[in-house]
């Protein structure tokens, strides 16, 4: 059979058996995942079951009590290219239940809906990344390589134990290309994501009583830090890497065109900077000596690390006040990351989803965080399609139901192109 009737069994298989797989998913999303605390014991037990039920196998993994992630696989006929598929378990939590016009764990369709938390973002990929290789070990499709598919813990909060972990101590899921399933409202593949750091600062002074007052009080100090930081990096940029300059410029456009009162564009290819939290002193009647403050700083594709470190430095150096009295400490380092456009696996999801939902595709990069980025950082290309971004995240989140079964049909046949051969 050739690769195109591959693909047109599958699709039908889909069409045929769409009923079954939502209420799979119904099932899913009955389980809730909230992180926090991010628990996904009773969802991992459900799929491993799942899968096994289905002859595969259902490997664990539990790096941290309660984050569970599960690992599936089907190695084909010959040597060939391990296609990893990834989707996280965990979710948002729902919030306040009356913020909601119906259960947020009831799994429950209405009007062409799937209804409920976490299954937008994000079930229904995960869901689907699953059924991908189900589908193609029951219908024996042959194939060269590997199909692994993962899905993870932990990713709400920042991946450490799931994704990352995976990759670090689980060769296989490492692979050649990832596909991920996370939303992306059914017309882009994501490519790309900023940089995101997290920057803790001390400042010390020696201390005293207010009546008599010093400038430079460990507060003060901080809110010096803070400003000039906010002031010299907030908007700053380098040159874009020239095979990713077009997929950043339509993300420009795409935040530009979304109706809001504030055009929000310059975010997608400049650094921001937030300063969340800042604590000091004991009491007003001394001088304060110590300050401790919490920054966000994301950094635009074509910033590295070493970059974005030397300019905090570079700014440190032009305030008035002696470098040591400052301290610094990167807690979070997620350096920028994509895969080039042309990327076998980019272009063959661009293609099947084009084919497939009738929609024109755009490849862009994204201002938010996914798991792909872990795949990113190591070389291996990823991209990102999943269903719609606008009810995720929010009480009342749910997919359409036409959209599940198009991005699973995407999914599966972009499987099928990257392992079979013609
Ligand atoms: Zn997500």
């Amino acid at each position: 059979m050739s690769r195109e009737q591959l693909k047109t069994q599958v699709m039908e298989e889909i069409d045929r058996r769409l009923p079954e797989f939502k209420d799979l998913l119904r099932d899913v999303v009955r389980i809730p995942t909230d992180n926090p605390p991010g628990d996904t014991t009773a969802c991992v037990t459900f799929l491993a079951q799942y899968l096994k039920e289905r002859g595969l196998p259902a490997d664990v993994y539990e790096p941290r009590p309660t984050l569970q992630s599960l690992v599936s696989y089907k190695k084909g006929r010959r040597e060939g290219r391990n296609l990893v598929l990834n989707g996280h378990l965990d979710q948002f939590p729902a919030g306040a239940p009356e913020e909601w016009s119906f259960d947020p764990y009831s799994g429950e369709c209405r009007d062409g809906k799937i209804l409920g938390r976490g299954v937008g973002d994000m079930k229904a990929g995960t869901v689907a990344s699953l059924l991908c290789l189900v589908l193609i070990h029951e219908l024996d499709i042959p194939f060269d390589g590997q199909l692994t598919a993962t899905l993870v813990a932990d990713e709400e909060s920042g991946g450490t134990w799931g994704a990352q972990w995976l990759l670090e101590n689980v060769p296989m899921t490492r692979g050649d290309a990832n596909l991920n399933s996370e939303p992306t409202d059914m017309d882009q593949v994501l490519i790309g994501h900023k940089g995101k750091y997290w920057l803790n600062v001390e400042t010390r002074h020696g201390g005293g009583l207010a009546a008599i007052p010093v400038e430079d009080d460990a507060i003060a100090r901080a809110m010096q830090v803070a400003e000039a930081v906010k002031k010299k990096l907030q908007g700053w940029k380098l040159e874009t890497p020239r095979d990713v300059a077009d997929a950043v410029a339509r993300a420009k456009l795409r935040v530009e065109g979304q109706d809001r009162t504030q055009d929000v564009s310059w975010v997608v290819d400049s650094t921001t900077v937030n300063v969340g939290v800042i604590q000091g002193g004991v009491q007003p009647n001394t001088i304060s000596t110590h300050c401790h403050m919490e920054v966000d700083i994301r950094t635009p594709v074509g910033v590295t690390t070493p970059d974005v470190q030397a300019k905090v430095e570079e700014v440190l150096a032009e305030i008035d006040l002696p470098r040591e009295e400052i301290e610094l400490e990167w807690v979070v380092c997620l350096e920028s990351a994509y895969s080039a456009p042309n990327e076998d696996i980019v272009e063959l999801v661009a293609k099947n989803a084009r084919q497939i939902t009738g929609q024109q595709i755009e490849i862009n990069v994204s201002s938010g965080s996914t798991d792909a980025r872990f795949w990113w950082l190591r070389g291996i290309p990823a991209a990102i399609y999943g269903t719609g971004m606008e009810n995720i995240a929010v009480p009342d989140e749910h997919v359409l139901e036409p959209q599940f079964g198009q991005m699973l049909k995407v999914h599966a046949a972009t499987c099928i192109d990257y392992l079979c051969a013609s």
